[in-house]
């Protein structure tokens, strides 16, 4: 048993934090008089108003390949010249338009002014030594965001992404639920955290991405979809459906429309607790669809790709790392193609909870091993970072006024 545990101890679902899922109200921000967000795009106010939405919406990386294609038509330059933005943008990572040096000058100045590529400058970096880089990203409006790479000494790497400013599922014990929704992110902020940070990070050729950063991606599919087929497209990223995993809440519409779109990507349900009062005391979110529905939804999407559905839950210390809550776990778990993921708690400011012992963890996984439940803990990867999701940002929205950062690059 205890060889066994140990290999199930996987690095592939890893997560820096515990991110994901939705309907509360939105936390009010400053925005410009006459702001009240874009009723065209549903994208809400952002912290710099409607330009900066505009100027993100109008992104090149927004765009899928094949609509590239049609931009460069649509500006009176052949076909190609399509193709070569999509090259330069997806496979050759360029960082500015500059760089497209194939394109002709007046159409790379005409693709700036119209268009541009979305900046991401890196405001702080946090690096473990075993080799987790947590980046605090500044964007155009000033939105701060994290996305994190988790390499591995294998050559694996997992990369988290955020998909939103913010959330406003405020689940009780993660950092970002606790700054409340500030904005959507754009498919180019989604895709370009990818690019940013395979430009950093230059030789994990294939990485696995998960969702799990700041935000419910299920929240943002209008951004999410095309990101997905960006990152999917040969002609695009060109990264296996397989390698990504959407992790939410338990947004049942988000998911059953992720499966009708037939993306393929891997599902991650935050599920956190079997116990449904004990979920909707944790995550407010669960208030709004019994957990029978949104396991029978998750079972379904499973089914639908022929993969395993991954149960993750936020294990605290006192609460749920006990084995009457592994036995709940259980009993939920064979009703369907689930695996799970125990994530010891990052403890964060504001929330009573502790990270739970390895002896409670060891007893919860060999209970569910011992019953044939594929079952993984999160290893400590990116604990030392400031690993739960939201924490760099909550850090350095308190950081007193000349106080240091963890490291300027
Ligand atoms: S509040 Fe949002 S980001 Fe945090 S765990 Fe919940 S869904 Fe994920």
């Amino acid at each position: 048993m205890r060889q066994r545990r140990a290999s199930a101890i996987s690095d592939s679902n890893s997560r820096p934090g515990l991110c994901a899922a939705a309907s509360m109200p939105i936390m009010p921000i400053l925005v410009p008089d006459g702001c009240r967000g874009c009723p065209s795009t549903h994208v809400p106010p952002a912290s710099r108003g409607c330009q900066a939405v505009s100027d993100r919406l109008r992104h090149l990386s927004n765009l899928r390949p094949a609509e590239l294609v049609q931009l460069a038509e649509s500006l009176g330059a052949r076909s190609f010249r399509g193709r070569q933005i999509t090259r330069a943008l997806y496979e050759r990572k360029v960082a500015t338009i500059d760089e497209m040096t194939d394109l002709p000058a007046d159409l790379r100045e005409r693709l700036e002014q119209d268009h541009g590529l979305p900046h991401f400058t890196v405001r702080q970096l946090s690096e473990s030594e075993d080799l987790s880089s947590k980046y605090l990203f500044e964007l155009d409006d000033g939105a701060l965001i994290e996305s994190v790479a988790m390499q591995r000494p294998t050559g694996r790497s997992t990369w988290c992404l955020s998909s939103q400013v913010g959330c406003r599922m405020a689940c009780t014990f993660c950092a970002t639920g606790r700054m409340g929704m500030v904005r959507q992110l754009s498919t180019s902020e989604i895709v370009g955290q990818v690019l940013e940070l395979w430009r950093r990070h230059p030789s994990d050729t294939h990485p696995n991405l998960v969702f799990m950063g700041m935000g419910e991606p299920l929240d943002n599919l209008d951004a999410l979809l095309p990101a997905l087929d960006i990152l999917t497209d040969e002609s695009g990223i060109g990264l296996s459906a397989r390698r990504i995993t959407v992790s939410t809440a338990g947004l049942v519409d988000g998911i059953r429309t992720l499966m009708q779109q037939e993306r393929g990507v891997g599902l991650a349900i935050s599920l956190t607790t079997g116990d449904e009062a004990e979920r909707r005391e944790l995550m407010p979110v669960a208030g709004q669809v019994p957990m029978r529905e949104l396991l029978e939804v998750a079972a379904s999407y499973g089914r639908h790709f022929r993969r395993k559905v991954t149960l993750e839950c936020a294990i605290i210390a006192g609460r749920n790392d006990d084995l009457d809550h592994a036995r709940r776990l259980l009993k939920l778990a064979r009703k369907g193609p689930f695996k799970i993921n125990l994530i010891p708690l990052n403890p964060i400011d504001g929330f009573a909870g502790e990270r739970p012992d390895s002896s409670s963890l060891d007893a919860m996984v060999d209970l569910l091993w011992s019953e044939g439940i594929v079952t993984t803990v999160r290893d400590s990867q990116g604990r030392e970072v400031d690993a739960a999701c939201g924490q760099l940002v909550r850090k350095q929205q308190r950081r007193p006024e000349g106080a240091p950062r963890n490291r300027a690059v």
